[in-house]
């Protein structure tokens, strides 16, 4: 056993400190940016917040009402909608906005083969940002499988995750994944470090893996942990590429759920974790013997439309920059100080 004392931030750990700016309004801060992917050459151009692959966040809806507001926002899909749809999808509103997800599971790669053989694929027109996303990033066959797509998708920009760690996320690009996604227990509806002790401060956590995966050319998604529109600051200020959101976006019209009131007259939307036993028995028949759900089920108020909330997060993020005198959101990280404001961790087990 060994104890590793240095301190390890979460958001909730640490503040922006504003610094003098030459800006005079937020309107001039452009929050588009350009991202190189290593291996597929492509060059992502767009605000880097995707929406989670999760049940009532990663959504077709969702994709299409990013499609429709103009920034860049991309979503990636839960993975468990059919085939034909994914196909009649990726056929009526392009691959722009969306990422294809999948797991290491048979299945998954079946479902993903048969979208390769597909006319539209082979007439450029399908998948070519996926996301390869299981709990645990840390085993040698995912990182095996990130390798077996990238050789089977040269071209195909790569996410693959989750882990929290440098040299794991040089691993993880050193195997073909463009983007690292970044995070082990900080997701809202999360209850990994409850159920298993295993976790680690997200902001510290993407802060070391931007450090090594920038070392590479690779790039970083900081997913899990966002409650309110300056953690993603913060994510950003820490160095991520790209934010990933799940709480954050669920709730909405786009969720794809039906909305229902409850005796309090006020209108709510379910939301779980794709690892909780509502996940498991909607898609797998549920909870196998041998393994605990790693997340729960929640209601959360009904929003409405999306793009009011996300008009939101991005007002916060401009408002972030222009405090801290950043042009851009590709500024941001070099401007940002982050002040400690707390002496002892106190670690958000999922639950609280
Ligand atoms: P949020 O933005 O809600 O804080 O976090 C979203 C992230 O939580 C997802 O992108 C995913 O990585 C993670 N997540 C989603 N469902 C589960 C779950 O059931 N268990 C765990 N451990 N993580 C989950």
């Amino acid at each position: 056993m060994r104890i590793e004392e240095s301190v390890k931030l979460d958001f909730k750990d640490v503040l922006i400190r504003p610094k003098r700016s030459t800006l005079s309004s937020r309107k001039e801060v452009d929050l588009r940016r350009q991202l190189v992917c290593k291996w597929s050459g492509f060059v992502f151009d767009g605000v880097p917040v995707i929406a989670a692959n999760m049940d009532g966040v990663g959504t077709m809806a969702m994709a299409q009402r990013f499609a429709g507001m103009g920034d860049g926002l991309s979503a990636a899909l839960h993975k468990h909608y059919p085939l034909e749809d994914l196909l009649s999808f990726y056929e009526e509103q392009g691959n722009e906005h969306v990422w294809y997800s999948i797991g290491v599971s048979e299945k998954d790669e079946e479902k993903l083969e048969a979208f390769l053989e597909s006319k539209l694929q082979k007439d450029g027109r399908g998948i070519d940002k996926i996301c390869i996303d299981v709990a645990n990033g840390y085993s040698e066959p995912f990182v095996e499988f990130v390798k077996k797509i990238r050789g089977r998708l040269p071209d195909v920009t790569i996410m693959a995750g989750n882990v929290v760690t440098g040299e794991m996320a040089e691993q993880l690009i050193l195997n073909g994944a463009d983007v690292v996604k970044v995070g082990i227990g900080p997701g809202s509806v999360c209850t990994t470090r409850r159920m298993t002790g295993v976790g680690y401060p997200q902001l510290s956590a993407i802060i070391e893996c931007a450090d090594a995966a920038h070392g590479l050319k690779g790039l970083v998604c900081a997913d899990g942990g966002c409650t309110v529109p300056g953690d993603l600051a913060k994510a950003f200020g820490a160095g991520a590429d790209f934010v990933m959101l799940g709480g954050m976006l669920a709730g909405h019209d786009q969720s794809e759920f039906d909305v229902f009131e409850e005796d309090d007259g006020r209108q709510y939307v379910s939301f779980y974790g794709m690892s909780s036993a509502v996940a498991m028995e909607k898609h797998t028949g549920g909870v196998a013997e041998y393994r605990a759900s790693e997340g729960k089920s929640v209601k959360i108020p009904y929003r409405g439309d999306v793009a009011d909330t996300v008009r939101g997060i991005l007002g916060g993020l401009r408002s972030a920059c222009t405090y801290v005198g950043a042009i851009s959101l590709k500024e941001l990280s070099k401007r940002t100080t982050f002040i400690r404001v707390s002496q002892q961790l106190n670690v958000v087990f999922g639950d609280d």
